[in-house]
């Protein structure tokens, strides 16, 4: 069941996270496996806080952020491991962007103080403290109550991360998610001194030629189904080596096809060496990619989903093509008028 906190509750899980973050010294911060610019904000953003109330602070991820994001403040803080280092004292784990703890893909989390922040639809409630809100567009908003909460200004770091987690999360403002909070968050991070132009252009226009080659290999291999309203892209390994890419090189790929008017989703079949197949669905308006995700054991949220499967991709791919069919069906019986 998917439940999302009323204002009520919200203010109470806030007023005991904020409380266990004052009360204790030493903090781990960790977020999904693969991290996206909303999981390096919201823990960027969140770190800064606790280095501004004098806490220990330390960031684990199972894997780099992309490259693009690495020139953003305090990335070097992120320590990339695949278990909880041996040397980490931490009296709490704050675990941001997991529906579960395998999600991050760092091991010996289990059995510490957990405190789990998400906006996954699906979320197990596996910490001590559990705060869930389906309804914020990104994992950063949910932060920046928690920062608020804590009466921590924000500082220019704070808020560059904060709007780099809306900002990528929402899919550059695209998602079906966003609120007018999202704005008066984002409003609140530009007078903190966030330039929205210089954020858009670092984020979405740092591609390498390699990518851009990439771009032009995976688009020319785009299969139209369903009358082209259902786009579906392929990668190999053979392919990134091709265009000198690795897989850091596909974010935001699987945006492109949805630029065509016609096309109301977009599947991305990732197929690597050892067999697992990586599938990222994007969807506009009421086309739900996260309830076919779910039916493949992953998780996501209505515009933006994924799951992994073993392949061979031949064998999975017509169910999942036809459920996506199907979603499609559904979703433009409700759409919205612009
Ligand atoms: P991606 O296509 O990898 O950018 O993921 C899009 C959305 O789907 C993100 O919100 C992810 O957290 C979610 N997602 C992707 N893969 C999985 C998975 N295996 N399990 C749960 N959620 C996933
Ligand atoms: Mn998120």
């Amino acid at each position: 069941m998917t439940q999302t906190t009323t204002a009520t509750a919200t203010d109470t899980i806030l007023r005991q996270i904020r409380d266990e973050l004052l009360n204790r010294r030493s903090f781990l911060l960790t977020s999904h496996a693969r991290p996206d610019g909303d999981s390096i904000g919201s823990q960027l953003a969140l770190a800064f806080t606790l280095d501004a109330l004098g806490k220990q602070v330390r960031i684990v991820n199972a894997d780099a952020a992309p490259e693009h994001y690495l020139d953003f403040p305090g990335l070097d803080r992120i320590e990339i491991a695949s278990s909880v280092p041996a040397d980490l004292a931490a009296d709490a784990v704050i675990v941001m962007e997991c529906s579960d703890l395998s999600r991050t893909g760092v091991a010996g989390l289990d059995g510490r103080y957990i405190i789990n922040i998400d906006h996954h639809a699906g979320n197990r409630m596996y910490g001590a403290l559990n705060w869930f809100d389906e309804s914020a567009a990104a994992c950063g908003e949910m932060v920046f109550d928690l920062i608020r909460a804590l009466r921590v200004p924000l500082s220019p770091d704070i808020a560059t991360h904060i709007y780099l987690a809306i900002l990528t999360d929402t899919g550059s403002f695209h998602h079906s998610n966003i609120t007018p909070r999202t704005f008066d968050i984002c409003r609140q991070t530009v007078e903190a001194g966030v330039n929205p132009a210089a954020m858009a252009r670092r984020v979405f226009d740092s591609n390498s030629f390699g990518k851009l080659k990439l771009i032009g290999a995976l688009l020319d291999a785009m299969e139209l189904i369903d009358q082209g309203r259902l786009a579906v892209l392929y990668l190999d390994d053979s392919m990134l080596e091709l265009c000198g890419c690795t897989h850091n090189d596909t974010e935001g790929v699987i945006n492109l096809p949805l630029t065509a008017r016609e096309i109301q989703a977009v599947v991305f079949f990732k197929v690597s060496a050892d067999g697992l197949v990586r599938v990222s669905m994007r969807s506009k308006y009421d086309v739900d990619v996260r309830l076919v995700a779910n039916g493949f054991g992953g998780g996501g949220h209505k515009n933006a989903a994924g799951f992994t499967v073993n392949g061979p991709l031949e064998q999975v791919r017509p169910a999942i093509v036809e459920r996506l069919v199907r979603a499609i069906g559904e979703g433009l019986q409700t759409r919205p008028e612009p």
